[in-house]
């Protein structure tokens, strides 16, 4: 059965709106892109001695489990270009599971809602944008 998932999209190094849109494409392998927000540049959060991010976020109708979902995230960063660098330091792209259905996760190294979803207005309004809410998001029984 499929999912829809939201996948939360940035990127603050080289031509940061280049790589979200280069993730957007790639998300294609992860599913059926049905929605993408607007791009928005929002200052660094965390460390301020950092360009701007490029963020974005995209509706997805999925196949994939969320730890395979996360899996193929995590792969699409690998071949664009990520090298693992401090939390919340600069990076060329960085793809995080926001919502997966109504479906909680806590896993190790999986939580689903993802735990920043909630504290910053970057992740949140293109969330909004491509329709996701706590109650649009829940899934009918099966
Ligand atoms: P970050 O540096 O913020 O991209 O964090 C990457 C780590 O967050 C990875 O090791 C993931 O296993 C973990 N992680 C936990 N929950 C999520 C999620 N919902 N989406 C993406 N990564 C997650």
């Amino acid at each position: 059965m499929s999912i829809i998932a939201y996948v939360g999209i940035g990127s603050n190094v080289g031509n940061a709106e280049g790589n979200v849109r280069r993730a957007i494409r790639a998300l294609g392998e992860a599913g059926h892109v049905r929605r993408v927000s607007a791009l928005r540049r929002t200052p660094p959060w965390g460390r301020a001695a950092q360009a701007p991010f490029v963020n974005a976020a995209v509706e997805i109708e999925t196949l994939l489990s969320p730890r395979t979902l996360l899996e193929t995230l995590q792969r699409i960063e690998r071949r664009l270009g990520r090298r693992t660098s401090y939390r919340w330091g600069p990076r060329v792209i960085d793809l995080d599971i926001l919502l997966y259905g109504a479906m909680r996760v806590d896993e190790p190294g999986l939580v689903i809602p993802h735990p920043r979803l909630f504290e910053r207005s970057f992740v949140l309004e293109p969330l909004s944008e491509v329709g996701a809410s706590m109650r649009g998001s829940r899934q009918p029984p099966a």
